[in-house]
């Protein structure tokens, strides 16, 4: 069974006439689901012989009695080298289930409240000696419906990016409110911030700003990309404002349907 995927463009004219284009897009679409289903089925593929070479490595580096002096440092870069990969794997597997599968069936009311403490303790041990300040500020406790892994996974991907851009004791301002027009999460940074080019690319997939390709953050460059899906999912938006030299703010802006009232609980 072949299905066609038709686009629509309506315009509306003044004087009440209408041009309706209708573009043929199966191709397109039959395209794209082939480099979803390639990048799904070769990360799940490498995963299991990395998982094997990293059992080996931390074998041997375990079992290092010094013995063989040239082999320690070959030994760690590969370990380490071999994490990366797993860690690239893994946000290429999270990018594609992003992509494929179904929201709706696993919803559920999720207290981002209650989540923030804990993401704020892992970010200061990510910060270890750099000693990162953050601050939370919670001004509801309204539930909002949604996945809570991927929930999670998205603003810990912001709060980490902030530690990981930002020079040693730079302030991070963590905050979670709502009014008529929904819920907003926002991240502010008072590190160098980004420069306008930069902005529209940075959710696409292994972008990465020069100065960060070249320092030892160890990022994947998918980051910013699983949020921008995350929030596509939970039909919000990513919002990337900064001021180079005065820091940056990433805001997560849900729709007020996502919030669920006390009298529903
Ligand atoms: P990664 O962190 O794996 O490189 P991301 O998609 O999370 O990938 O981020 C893309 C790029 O955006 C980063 O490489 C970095 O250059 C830039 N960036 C992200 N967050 C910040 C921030 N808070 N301040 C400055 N630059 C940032």
């Amino acid at each position: 069974r072949t299905t066609t995927w038709l686009q629509y463009n309506i315009t509306r004219y003044g004087n009440g006439e209408r041009l309706i284009l209708v573009r043929d897009v199966t191709r397109l679409h039959n395209l794209e689901q082939m480099r979803k289903d390639f990048v799904a089925n070769v990360s799940h593929e490498l995963r299991t012989p990395l998982t094997v070479l990293v059992g080996y490595l931390e074998t041997m580096i375990d079992a290092d009695d010094g013995s063989h002096p040239r082999w320690t440092r070959p030994l760690v870069q590969m370990q380490q080298q071999a994490q990366r990969m797993q860690s690239l794997l893994n946000d290429l597997l999270m990018l594609s289930r992003l992509e494929t599968a179904n929201v709706r069936a696993d919803e559920k009311p999720v207290r981002i409240d209650l989540m923030l403490p804990g993401i704020r303790k892992d970010a200061l041990a990510l910060s270890g000696d750099r000693q990162h300040q953050i601050t939370l500020e919670c001004s509801t406790q309204a539930p909002l419906r949604g996945l809570e892994t991927e929930l999670r996974s998205a603003i810990s991907n912001l709060v980490y990016n902030a530690v990981k851009y930002t020079p040693e004791g730079s302030s991070i301002h963590v905050s979670w409110s709502r009014d008529e027009t929904g819920a907003r999460l926002s991240v502010t940074d008072n590190g160098p911030g980004i420069t306008a080019d930069h902005l529209p690319r940075l959710t696409e997939r292994f972008y990465r700003i020069d100065s960060s390709r070249n320092s030892s953050t160890g990022g994947t460059g998918l980051g910013l990309a699983i949020v921008k899906h995350v929030m596509m999912r939970h039909q919000g938006e990513l919002k990337i404002t900064s001021t180079p030299g005065k820091g940056s703010t990433f805001t997560c802006l849900f729709p007020a349907e996502r919030l669920i009232e006390e009298s529903e609980d």
